[in-house]
């Protein structure tokens, strides 16, 4: 797995090195380190004010680091314009002139940079045959849809060939089935002229879909870098965790036992192996997380099924049935995998835990507890 203090890449496309943006006190940007190379569809995904946008802000060159560097195709961006970076940005509002008709909106940016009248019809020609736009080449801003106005500012972005294409929430002002569609729309586009982007996110289920890599930011910092399948099978933290996964990982308070390869935790009256990978910190308070996928649900005391609670709510979501299992201190997320199980709310089920995919966590730092021999 790739990290973010390890992310070493031969000829990356672009390099952030030791990205910082501080405001008065407030940094915003926390000694960034990232490698993307040419191509590459990645997304940064994190809360709100997490610093995502500054981030995409440096990049574009439309605001200026306290420290560190990019470079951009084997090229300093120190001092150099926007336009001489030639990054275009995607931003959550659309930002067309509302004066302008659909084709000279898509049009405008080449115009100018005095491109020739012919090339430009060509170029809206083609950017609207790839964006289904169309139709839409003689309206005004205001006769388009919420998404069909995304759509024209995604149009404009491309319409100048960009080394680098910046998404900032461009899609979290749509309705739910709309971003879906817009969302696939993009990312087969992004296949098909195969331009380097980074999308900005504070939706998982988004960063899962888009992403070939994903970067999770807290408070500034890059936390994890990574396929969607890395961060979600082996995440390095806490956040991270959490922060991908719906229903979410399931947190149990636990304690190392000392000198054994042994935890303790709520869930169960006797001790349980410590799972693979981690270590024998000795005594430690820890997080003992699972997702709600890795519990296999039995109707029946047997073995190994070893840890029990009663079923509080069961949702019935169609493809698959989340159980909501009250077990002790504890309330546990189970996902059903197993179609023959049935179970009914207020009824008693026995789990069995997978330990192979029990991550633990340090409470103090929510650093991962991983074994050196792992
Ligand atoms: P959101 O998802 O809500 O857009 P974000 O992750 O993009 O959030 P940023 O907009 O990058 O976050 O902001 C990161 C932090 O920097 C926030 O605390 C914000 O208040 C602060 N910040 C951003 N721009 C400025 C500015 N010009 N002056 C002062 N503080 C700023």
């Amino acid at each position: 797995m790739t990290n973010a203090c390890t992310s070493e890449m031969e000829n990356p496309f672009l390099q952030l090195n030791q990205l910082t943006r501080t405001f008065d006190t407030k940094v915003a940007v926390d000694g960034i380190d990232l490698s993307l190379s040419e191509g590459e569809f990645f997304v940064l995904l994190g809360p709100s004010g997490c610093g995502k946008t500054t981030t995409l802000r440096l990049v574009a060159g439309l605001d200026v680091p306290t420290s560190g560097g990019i470079t951009l195709n084997g090229q300093d961006m120190r001092g150099l314009s926007p336009r001489d970076r030639n990054v275009a940005m995607v931003f959550q509002e659309h930002t067309l002139y509302p004066h302008m008709r659909i084709e000279e909106n898509l049009g405008f940016s080449l115009r100018m940079q005095g491109v020739a009248r012919k090339e430009i019809k060509e170029r809206v020609s083609e950017t609207a045959g790839l964006l289904g736009l169309e139709p839409k080449l003689k309206l005004w801003p205001h006769q388009l849809s919420g998404g069909e106005a995304q759509r024209v500012a995604l149009g404009k972005a491309l319409m100048c060939r960009p080394t680098l294409l910046l998404l900032d929430e461009p899609l979290s002002n749509l309705d739910l089935p709309l971003r879906r569609k817009l969302r696939e729309e993009i990312r087969t586009l992004q296949r098909r002229n195969g331009t380097t982007t980074i999308h900005v996110t504070h939706d998982q289920n988004e960063a899962m879909a888009l992403g070939d890599r994903i970067g999770i930011m807290s408070e500034g910092r890059l936390l994890q870098v990574g396929t969607p399948k890395e961060i979600y099978e082996q995440p390095n933290c806490l956040f991270s965790a959490t922060f991908l996964g719906s229903p979410a990982i399931n947190l149990i308070p636990a304690e190392v036992l000392p000198n054994q390869k042994a935890l303790r935790w709520g869930l169960s009256e006797s001790s349980v192996p410590l799972p693979r990978g981690a270590s024998n910190t000795g005594g430690n308070e820890v997080w003992a997380a699972f997702r709600p996928e890795d519990a296999l649900v039995s109707t029946r005391s047997e073995k190994p099924f070893d840890v029990h609670g009663e079923v509080e709510f069961v949702q019935d979501m169609g493809h698959e049935i989340r159980l909501f299992v009250s077990c002790g201190e504890n309330s546990l997320r189970v996902r059903i995998t197993q179609p023959a199980v049935e179970v009914t709310e207020g009824q008693t089920v026995y789990l069995k835990i997978n330990m192979e995919k029990t991550f633990l966590f340090r409470k103090d730092t929510g650093d991962r507890i991983v074994s050196d021999e792992s």
